[in-house]
């Protein structure tokens, strides 16, 4: 299994937000994460990758053999763990295409490898362009400033296709993503999934699993995964709604 998370417990500012949440993805696997707003979907995905401030009390991420819970974030992103971001940054004055590098060889660095040589990196940069299928006058810019909604969203896809990672979670819970928007977003998993690496997806838009279709689909509520089940479960979701969920939990 290439994550299994184990009765996790997070707490933000003493606060537990993760109530004993367990979850296992095997390499070449889509996860899609639903349910409502508030529940610690984005909290889990700040524990997987290990965002500052959020404390795990307890329990276990183990991450191709390892507990990584005590590992900081870059280390995490070096071994192969990604995150998309729900709110990008600006960094002005540096292109897309120089910030690549930079990440790439950080990455290569922390294995042990040479930076990647110039020409590799630009056979690399026009593959992965057209995978997810992003303009040079885009690349060349610098990374997120002034960029619309649906540039961010692309430039967010590509860097996950240029690191290759293992495990990607993409968080898109409240950025209103348009249909567009919501394309590229799939365009770029179904591009990238392989035996090789698994896809957690948060989602709030069953819309998106139209487009990427999933091998499981979970519901959170109040800081735990309540129910599990194939693709079909988000569309009973879409007809249902939480409510049925809740009631549930309530009456456990
Ligand atoms: P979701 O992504 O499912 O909407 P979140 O993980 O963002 O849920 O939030 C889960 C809970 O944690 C919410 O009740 C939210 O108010 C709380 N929370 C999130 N961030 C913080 C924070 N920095 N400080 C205190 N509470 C927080
Ligand atoms: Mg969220």
């Amino acid at each position: 299994m290439l994550l299994n998370i184990k009765d996790l417990h997070v707490s933000i500012n003493g606060k537990e937000i993760l109530k004993g949440l367990n979850l296992g993805v095997n390499y070449g696997e889509v996860h899609a994460i639903m349910g409502p707003n508030g529940t610690g979907k984005s909290t889990l995905a700040a524990a997987i990758t290990g965002r500052d401030g959020y404390e795990i009390t307890s329990g276990e991420i183990i991450y191709k053999g390892k507990n990584i819970v005590d590992l900081p974030p870059d280390v995490r992103a070096n071994e192969g763990i990604f995150l998309s971001f729900q709110y990008p940054v600006e960094i002005p004055g540096v292109s897309i295409t120089n910030f690549m590098r930079t990440a790439l060889n950080s990455k290569r660095e922390f294995l042990g490898e040479a930076p990647i040589p110039a020409g590799e990196f630009l056979k690399k940069m026009e593959e992965k362009k057209k995978l997810v299928d992003i303009q040079s006058k885009l690349t060349n810019r610098s990374v997120n400033e002034g960029f619309s909604g649906g540039e961010k969203k692309k430039n967010e896809i590509f860097q996950m296709a240029m690191l290759e990672p293992t495990f990607a979670v993409l968080d898109e819970t409240d950025s209103g993503l348009d249909i567009d928007a919501l394309k590229v977003v799939a365009n770029g998993v179904n591009a990238l999934r392989s035996e090789k690496n698994a896809f957690v997806v948060i989602t709030h838009y069953q819309r998106l699993l139209d487009y990427i279709i999933p091998d499981f689909v979970h519901v959170m509520y109040d800081g735990k995964i309540v129910k599990s089940g194939g693709k079909g479960l988000a569309l009973e979701l879409e007809e249902k709604g939480y409510d049925w969920i809740k009631e549930q939990e309530l009456n456990r």
